[in-house]
Order: C-alpha cells, then sequence, then structure tokens
C-alpha cells in the first residue's frame, strides 16, 4: 500500500515537473548538510523501516507511519554539496557550451545510497560515465556515475538509503565527484525536483512526528 502512494506521489510529481521544469534553480546551500547529525536521536537510531518501538517505548500507529515515510526516502550522499548544478553549463572539457544532464556532488570515497525502493536495472562501464549503476523507481530512473564501485548487481531490490556504490573519478571526469542523473518517463530531468521531494517527505514526517500528530 506505501508503495503504490509514493508511486501517486511521484507521478504527480512527473506531470508537475514538466511545468516546473524550467522554474527550480539548484541551490547548493539547502544541502550543505550533514543530515543524519540534524535528526533528532530518537528518530536516526531507528534501523528499520517497520519498527513499532523505540527504546522499548510503543509507538502509537500514527508514529509508525511517519517513521516509515521518513525511511521511504534518502538523499544520495551523506553530505550533500553541489559542484555542478544540471543544465546549460561550458563544458569543463571542450570550453563549449552543453546541457549538463545531471547534477554534480563534491564526493571523496563515499557512499552512494538509492533514494527510493526500486531495483537494479544496469551496471555498467563506458568511456563517458565511468562505472555506473542504474536504479528504477517506479517511472523514474536514476543513474549515479564516476564510481570506484558498486556494491548491487542487476537485477536486485533495493530499499531506500541502502548503500549501492562507492563514488570515484571513473570516465570522463576532472576530478571525483558523484554524477546524479534522473529520468522520468526516459527523458532527462532536473534531478533537484527529486531531491526537493525526499526533504519535502522527511521534513513532513519529522515535523508531523514530532508535533504527534
Ligand atoms: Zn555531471
Amino acid at each position: 500500500m506505501k508503495y503504490v502512494i509514493v508511486l501517486i506521489i511521484l507521478l504527480n510529481i512527473c506531470v508537475l515537473s514538466h511545468a516546473q521544469f524550467n522554474t527550480i534553480t539548484p541551490s547548493s546551500s539547502i544541502y550543505k548538510i550533514r543530515e543524519k547529525k540534524d535528526l533528532p536521536m530518537s528518530i536516526s537510531e531507528i534501523e528499520q523501516p517497520d519498527s513499532t518501538a523505540i527504546n522499548g517505548e510503543p509507538l502509537s500507529e500514527n508514529s509508525s507511519k511517519w517513521i516509515q515515510q521518513y525511511l521511504s526516502v534518502s538523499y544520495p550522499l551523506d553530505r550533500m554539496v553541489v559542484n555542478s548544478p544540471y543544465g546549460m553549463r561550458r563544458d569543463p572539457f571542450t570550453g563549449k557550451r552543453k546541457q549538463h544532464n545531471g547534477m554534480d556532488f563534491h564526493a571523496r570515497g563515499d557512499e552512494v545510497y538509492a533514494m527510493m525502493q526500486g531495483n537494479v536495472v544496469k551496471v555498467g562501464q563506458d568511456k563517458q560515465s565511468g562505472i555506473f549503476v542504474i536504479l528504477q523507481h517506479g517511472n523514474y530512473t536514476v543513474s549515479y556515475c564516476h564510481l570506484s564501485s558498486v556494491l548491487v548487481k542487476t537485477g536486485s531490490k533495493v530499499k531506500a538509503g541502502e548503500a549501492v556504490a562507492i563514488t570515484g573519478n571513473s570516465g570522463k571526469s576532472t576530478g571525483e565527484h558523484l554524477h546524479l542523473g534522473v529520468k522520468c518517463d526516459g527523458k532527462y530531468i532536473n534531478p533537484d525536483i527529486l531531491l526537493q521531494y525526499i526533504k519535502n517527505t522527511r521534513k513532513e514526517s519529522q515535523v508531523n512526528l514530532l508535533s504527534g500528530l
């Protein structure tokens, strides 16, 4: 049931994203967080999405729901600092203006996490993207590129927050970073749309959990 709801929300975002496509400006400052440290301990210590108790204290049905919602999404890195946003930019190799079909994040041998539950649709390597992994979440596909290694296999299922790769400097890259590419129904979209969704989903669940809703 939860998965269905998530998919419905995603579908709505997918439709909205086409309208919002040109209006969202990624801001590096909003991701400059170490989100795990920002959390109240009571939430960050919970390992399982279906937890029904904290420190032996049973949770209400609603609390459980908000915790599950919180854990249904994950940022791809513990520390999110944007090196290069989605959109037109000067190509670092040719100097010419070119579309950048993703977002680049600062990374140094970091674990990369699945942003939602889904399937591993491809693990591969080429001259451009280096070592990469592609995950499917409903009608979204998410690719992580320039990796040093991939921790999952094609065809396996992943949970939100599961480590799927380690960042690196493989392929056509000017230095270690994580390239995050997102497609909706096969078309590239600004990954910031998905990151904003994660941010909002987490914020809503935190606020509601802490206010006892
Ligand atoms: Zn990139």
